[in-house]
């Protein structure tokens, strides 16, 4: 379904260009559970971010359902995010000031459902009303993952989501993203 061909993407920070993705080709099926591995700074954050439409490629091209995204506008990669991908990031990146029931886009009682399902489905329904400061890091990264999963997104993307966490909430949460 997703098909990487030759991307290349470099950084320029004042006279320094750092090359992060070098001609990386790779092609994913409709159903598969992917690690992509390697030392910091070898370009999987950049990966995910190009593959997730977070970020562009410079070069290449990145074919998804067999349509190449060469030609894509700044609203065709917002569709392609908001309609079908999901991110999970190490850092979770919750609203401190929002309880974790809180989700735009849909109407008040659709997305109370929505929200109160998804926060079941990854264990936190007795957790709905708290905010980010309230909660243990497994159980904001649990959020997190509901976040991504509200849309229900056929890609579900998540760069280094046990990064924070011990080891025993680690198998946990890699745990849920198998069963996800
Ligand atoms: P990883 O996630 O594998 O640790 P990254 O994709 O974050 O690697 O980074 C790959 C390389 O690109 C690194 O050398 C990093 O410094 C550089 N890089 C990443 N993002 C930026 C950026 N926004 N500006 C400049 N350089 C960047
Ligand atoms: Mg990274």
């Amino acid at each position: 379904m997703l098909q990487l061909l030759n991307i290349c993407k470099s950084y320029t920070t004042a006279d320094f260009t750092q090359t992060a993705l070098d001609n990386v080709s790779v092609s994913f099926r409709d159903n598969e559970f992917v690690a992509i591995l390697g030392p910091s700074g070898s370009g999987k954050t950049t990966l995910l971010n190009i593959v997730g439409g977070l970020d562009h490629y410079d070069s290449g091209n990145l074919i998804i359902d067999g349509i190449s995204t060469e030609q894509y506008k700044d609203k065709d990669w917002d569709a392609y995010r908001n309609n079908r991908i999901g991110f999970v990031f190490q850092s979770y990146k919750l609203i401190p000031h929002q309880t974790v029931l809180t989700l735009s886009g849909v109407s008040r009682a659709e997305r109370h459902d929505r929200a109160v399902a998804a926060l079941q489905k990854v264990g936190l329904g007795d957790h709905v009303n708290k905010k980010p400061s309230q909660l243990s890091g497994g159980q904001m990264q649990r959020v997190a993952i509901a976040r991504a999963l509200i849309n229900d997104p056929e890609i579900l993307l998540a760069d280094e989501p046990t990064g924070a966490l011990d080891s025993k909430t680690s198998v946990q949460i890699m745990d849920l993203l198998t069963e996800i």
